[in-house]
């Protein structure tokens, strides 16, 4: 066999950083990973190299049978990239972590690792977009069947079970309306069912809540996202057991090659380091800005965990630290004039900010602002954004280290101009 399709892969016998073995989550977020180089760094070094020298040629022989642990090919296994992994894995609580290029080639990674033509696949409706085109469409030409089913309601994914189901794969809070799902009643159900659960972690992060601890299989991650957190790179993780990764993941990415660069890497470990104080206050500004759009007269109805409007909240509240910083909101207008004057309002007040960036990413320092209709969802057609509550008057705020008053006043410059109908 090639390097390619042999199997056993992570470097484990590359040594560990010292640590005390009892040091919390703040100090992994910044620690964990391999020890410093011969240089001793303190800073984590940048490894910008496809491959690796081997010393002589019976050695790498060994290594490319998995007989000796040792860094070989970036495509797999490059230093950088592995002290992204092992971070965020302690993030999570999880054994294992793989880095990989992209959010939605995690879970094209976990879908390749873990399911076969003839399997089936539960999801939630309200996942990520494309998430559902992954599973809908590209699964589906190989034979994977997807049942849809209600993000709130568990009663539901149990129902949806048969004797093939492979995976039940779950996001909360979801994009643009943070739904939350009960990831313990969930984890329950796949249990029984011998199926796995994966969920995706994107909007809370490790810093807020972690999905392993409430029974999840797998932890995806879009490193684009919280990870990052300064819109810089396009990144993407999904964390297992050391078992999974070895035998089921690991195989796939050497074979189909998903991989994480190190420059993104590093850019993505950097950003660990501040996730859990970012988090915090990008969660209260956020509470601030859900509490104060649900007393502007123009704003129909918030969406915000962290609130108690919320029909999730004390769900959400159990299993989060905090709300999380994606606050959603209708403006008013549908039951005036119906979806085009909702749209026209919410339009507008979008486009009357001077502060909030119109773009459809989140997880930046810069507060964002979209319309979920037309942008992240346009894809949908309207009976489907119907169903999924995803109105045209909503606008999606994913609420970044702004001042939150600037941020107040930059909504006001639309909203108290918004015509009176
Ligand atoms: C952005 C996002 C993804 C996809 O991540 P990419 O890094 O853009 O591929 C997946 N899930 C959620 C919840 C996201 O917000």
């Amino acid at each position: 066999m090639s390097d390619t399709e042999t199997g056993k892969n992570k470097p484990s016998g590359i040594p560990r950083v010292q640590l005390p073995p009892d040091v919390r989550r703040d100090t992994l977020a910044v620690r964990e990973g391999l020890p410093p180089g011969p240089w001793g760094e303190n800073s984590e070094a940048l490894y910008l190299t496809s491959s690796f020298v081997q010393p002589d040629a019976a050695t790498a022989a060994r290594r490319f049978a998995n007989e000796e642990d040792a860094f070989i090919y970036s495509r797999f296994t490059n230093p950088t990239v592995t002290m992204f992994e092992r971070r965020l894995a302690a993030l999570e609580g999880a054994e294992a972590c793989i880095g990989t290029a992209s959010g939605m080639s995690a879970i094209l990674l976990l879908g390749m690792g873990v399911l076969k033509a003839g399997d089936h696949v539960i999801c939630s409706r309200s996942v990520f977009g494309s998430t559902i085109r992954l599973f809908a469409g590209e699964f589906g030409k190989f034979g994977v069947e997807t049942t849809f089913v209600s993000q709130t309601d568990p009663d539901e994914w149990r129902r949806a079970l048969k004797p093939n189901t492979k995976l039940l794969f779950a996001e909360s809070p979801t994009n643009p309306l943070t739904e939350v799902c009960d990831i313990r009643a969930l984890s329950a159900i796949a249990k029984d069912a011998g199926a796995f659960l994966a969920v995706d972690n994107c909007f809370c992060s490790p810093a807020l809540q972690r999905p392993i601890e409430y029974g999840a299989d797998m932890v995806i991650h879009s490193g684009t996202k919280y990870l990052d957190g300064q819109g810089r790179v396009i990144a993407g993780a999904l964390c297992a057991t050391q078992q999974m990764v070895d035998e089921k993941f690991m195989p796939v990415l050497r074979s189909a090659g998903m991989s994480l660069s190190a420059f993104n890497a590093w850019v993505v470990l950097k950003g660990l380091e501040t996730l859990s104080i970012r988090m915090e206050a990008q969660s209260a500004r956020a509470l601030q800005l859900g509490a104060w759009l649900e007393m502007q007269e123009q704003v129909e109805r918030v969406f915000y965990p962290g609130l108690k409007s919320h029909p999730q909240h004390e769900l959400a509240m159990a299993q989060q630290t905090a709300g999380g910083a994606v606050v959603s909101f209708i403006v008013k207008g549908e039951m005036q004039g119906g979806a085009a004057l909702a749209r026209s309002n919410a339009f507008h007040v979008i486009d009357s900010t001077q502060v909030c960036s119109i773009t459809a990413n989140l997880g930046d320092t810069k507060t964002t602002i979209t319309h979920p209709g037309s942008t992240s969802h346009g894809r949908m057609t309207e009976e489907q954004r119907q169903a999924a509550g995803i109105t045209q008057g909503v606008i999606r705020v994913a609420v970044g280290l702004d001042d939150i008053e600037d941020i107040k006043a930059d909504l006001l410059r639309g909203l108290s101009t918004l015509l009176d109908q």
